[in-house]
């Protein structure tokens, strides 16, 4: 868990903005080795300060994590939450006892893997395997579910969908066999896995799909909180994820949920927080940490990985900002400051209604311009209130903009899955 001075060339990190020998670390005055997303250069030593002084002080500034408190980590095998759980470990083990990070960390790993095509038993095996040596080098209570699980009823009293596979006292032997037996049957409830299954293949674009994931994969981490006691989630959202979320959103008209989607801290689902304390680094540092602490991650074939560039909405969006991006360095960070100035209102009336599927609230039927953008795809409510709903016999659950245009990709409201209004 120690950090810098191991690596002495300057092979392994990122190459295209590596500045020329002449340029000085603008803290210390030594030769600079990195460039960041302020075109600031640092050496190795105050790059890393700077980077672990800015965690910490978002967590500090921001106030949303108090000490003592159970935090679940949303880890995923990647780069951004890779970082985020050694420096959370880091924050908790230095400095002296008053600076140090306080709070009961636990992990959690969602396996994706039944909606990923052609990813097989065995490859999904070994990919829970890799993520889980990973897991359990930090030594914290991991806890391993399927994507799936979230289909399963949560108030079902029978069996406990969702297993805690591995805990920090378990001997990594046993654990390898919980894994195994666990992947080899991919749920206990195996037809939670068919109906996911059948859910995606019923989305016709493959936006609709993303929109779907993201949100069963929040109502699944905020789900495992609940049953296991945290009342945080953090996620590793890096400031270019969200910025391309924040172009992604507003295309797709989910802008209303915006400061929610990419802020801070997300509370729409009330005692369970969501955090996103890696917004304030770009991926380009946050691969620069992970060199220079050899953090390791690992790459699973996800939902979208190998589609084409304009297969959807958010993969045409991370196209373009990635593209601005390489000759642009602030490209990032504008737009990502632009959306954080962002918030949400606070003089909502009381009760103000939320989106039945996304929480966010409702950003329905506001004005005629926005009515008759739903005509499209659904019918007014019927009444004077200027609520739109999903068509169909009955009145459908209230949703926002973004997800009735979910929801009209996937078909019929009514046949889908109640959890997704959970
Ligand atoms: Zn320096
Ligand atoms: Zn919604």
């Amino acid at each position: 868990m120690e950090c810098g001075g191991q690596l002495d060339d300057t092979d392994k990190l990122p190459q295209r903005h590596l500045p020329t020998a002449q340029k000085k670390c603008v803290r210390c005055g030594k030769a600079a080795v990195l460039v960041v997303q302020t075109s600031a250069a640092f050496c190795r030593e105050c790059f890393l300060n700077y980077f672990t002084h800015k965690f910490r002080s978002g967590l500090g500034k921001t106030r949303v994590v108090q000490p003592g408190e159970r935090v679940l980590l949303a880890f995923s095998g990647g780069p951004s939450s890779a970082a985020l759980l050694h420096l959370v470990k880091r924050g908790m083990e230095e400095g002296t006892q008053k600076k140090r990070l306080r709070i009961e960390p636990g992990l959690v790993f969602v396996d994706e893997g039944s909606i990923v095509q052609g990813f097989d038993v065995g490859q999904r095996q070994k990919a829970v395997q890799t993520v889980s040596k990973l897991a359990e080098d930090t030594g914290f209570p991991v806890h391993f579910v399927m994507l799936e699980d979230v289909l399963t009823d949560e108030h079902s009293t029978e069996t406990d969908p969702l297993v805690t596979v591995s805990d920090s006292e378990e001997t990594s032997q046993d654990t390898t066999e919980d894994v195994e037996r666990q992947v080899k049957s991919p749920s206990i409830d195996d037809s939670s896995a068919d109906r996911l299954k059948r859910l995606f293949e019923d989305a016709k674009s493959l936006t609709a799909k993303e929109d779907l994931l993201q949100m069963l994969r929040s109502k699944l981490l905020v789900r495992v909180a609940r049953m296991h006691g945290y009342t945080k989630v953090m996620v590793g959202d890096s400031g270019t994820r969200l910025s391309v979320r924040i172009m992604a959103d507003i295309a797709k008209g989910r802008g209303a949920a915006l400061p929610l989607n990419t802020g801070f801290a997300d509370d729409r689902h009330g005692d369970v927080v969501i955090v996103r304390p890696m917004r304030d680094f770009i991926a380009k540092e946050i691969s620069m940490y992970n060199t220079i602490c050899q953090v390791e991650s690992v790459f699973l074939p996800m939902l979208t990985t190998k589609v084409a560039e304009k297969a959807s909405i958010g993969h045409l969006t991370e196209a373009f900002i990635s593209g601005l991006q390489v000759n642009f360095p602030s490209t990032v960070s504008t737009v990502f400051r632009t959306g954080a100035k962002l918030g949400v209102s606070h003089d909502q009336p009381e009760g103000h209604k939320r989106c039945a599927m996304c929480k966010a609230p409702l950003d329905t039927g506001q004005t005629p311009l926005q009515s008759s953008v739903y005509k499209t795809s659904l019918a007014p409510a019927g009444d004077d209130s200027g609520e739109c709903v999903a068509t169909g016999q009955d009145l459908g659950p209230s949703l926002c903009h973004g997800c009735s245009l979910t929801v009209a990709d996937l078909g019929d409201w009514s046949t889908l899955p109640d959890q997704l209004y959970a």
